[in-house]
């Protein structure tokens, strides 16, 4: 861990990218992180497929896109197509990206800042937070290791594995058709375990309808109904597993037992949904303000606003926060009082955060 970057950049979305490409053009070095297998993955996760991509720019804004590169073109395209290119893009101009990385804790240091990632720490000067709005729900549980939602991109790492997929809905349906399917394909008979806290699963016809085929076709799958995720540790062997609990047997003298089944984290998939991101800025001590009525007229009241400067500084020192994870709205700090400002959650929105954040850290550095 030597190199100390300009910038760290966390989330590899229209916003990390762009702000990547203008330190790129103009000489800080930098770093993104991005936690999915590729970049852009927020969008790639989220929107249907074959979605047109519209380059929106909110009525009364007074700037162009001011990372024309990465602006969708006027004339819709899938986002299929949209991808290739930003792909394309990064790879010509070799922007430093690193993909399968989770964004973990920020830590102060004497010479800069400490950004904690699930593969490693990585230091800087700046940190530039645009990790979107859909941050994956960390599943709660007791112990040392922890485990956040996380979806299936290659559903054929599972094979040859006992598999456990947490959470009771169509997400988690999805997952385990795809990897049945994949085992399948292979001859490979080890189970899948469906675990859910309740007592019932909810999912709709269609992917119950496929759920059964793949089922009668020879899927291997064991429902754990009422099953609780309870300890995230680490075994002898320093593997981190996940303990939950199938089932409990109240005895008359007060003692329970119960029965419970590790997993090595590697081999759960929790599909437990998203979050906005207030929890994280609390977590980085990052300051956020209640909406009291009659303040806010975007966020609803009680509904927490990051606070930041008009250059999107948080209350952290050198930590700045762009795109979408400041939307709909955010509180502005400007001229000794604090509002709260509109933010549209766009990629042009994303693009010119970027370009505004950058100029103020230029500004900074080279002082
Ligand atoms: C269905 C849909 C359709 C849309 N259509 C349009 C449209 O046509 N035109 C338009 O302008 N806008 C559209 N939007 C909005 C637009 O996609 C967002 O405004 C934009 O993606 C925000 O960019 P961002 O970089 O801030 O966040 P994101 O695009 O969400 O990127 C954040 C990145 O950070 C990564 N990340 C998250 N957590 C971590 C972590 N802990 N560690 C490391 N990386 C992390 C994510 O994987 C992701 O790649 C649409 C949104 C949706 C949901």
């Amino acid at each position: 861990m030597n190199t100390t970057y300009d910038v760290l950049i966390v989330g590899g979305g229209p916003a990390g990218l762009s702000t990547a490409y203008l330190c790129h053009k103009h000489g800080l070095s930098y770093l993104v992180l991005e936690s999915g297998k590729a970049i852009f993955q927020g969008i790639a996760n989220t929107y249907p497929e074959g979605k047109l991509v519209y380059a929106s720019k909110p009525k009364d804004a007074p700037e162009p896109f001011m990372v024309d590169e990465l602006r969708p073109p006027d004339k819709p395209v899938t986002v299929e197509s949209y991808l290739q290119y930003v792909q394309h893009f990064v790879q010509h101009e070799n922007l430093n990206v690193q993909t399968d990385v989770a964004f973990e804790d920020i830590k102060d240091e004497r010479d800069g800042l400490t950004v904690v990632t699930s593969k490693g720490s990585f230091k800087g000067k700046k940190v530039v937070l645009s990790f979107g709005s859909n941050i994956p729900r960390e599943l709660s549980v007791y112990g040392d290791a922890k485990m956040v939602a996380k979806n299936v991109d290659d559903p054929s790492k599972y094979i040859g594995v006992k598999t456990l997929v947490i959470g009771g809905g169509n997400t988690a349906a999805d997952v385990i058709i795809n990897i049945l399917k994949a085992k399948r394909e292979v001859n490979d008979h080890q189970p899948v375990y469906w675990a859910h806290v309740a007592e019932t699963f909810d999912v709709n016809k269609e992917t119950a309808q496929r759920l059964g085929e793949e089922i009668l076709l020879g899927g291997n799958i064991r429902l754990l109904p009422g099953a609780m995720p309870r300890i995230g540790e680490v075994d002898e062997e320093g593997v981190d597993r996940l303990v939950i609990r199938i089932n409990v047997f109240q005895q008359a003298d007060g003692v329970d037992v119960y029965h419970g089944m590790s997993f090595p984290m590697q081999n759960v998939i929790a599909c437990i949904g998203s979050q906005g991101p207030v929890p994280i800025f609390d977590k980085l001590s990052i300051q956020s303000i209640a909406c009291t009525s009659g303040v806010c007229k975007i966020a609803k009241e009680g509904e927490r606003l990051v606070l930041l400067t008009s250059d999107y500084e948080s209350t952290r020192k050198n930590v700045y926060v762009i795109g979408g994870a400041i939307s709909p709205s955010y509180m502005k700090i400007s001229e000794g009082s604090i509002a709260e400002e509109r933010h549209p959650n766009l990629i042009y929105t994303a693009i010119n955060d970027a370009y505004h954040v950058v100029e103020a850290i230029r500004g900074k550095l080279v002082k």
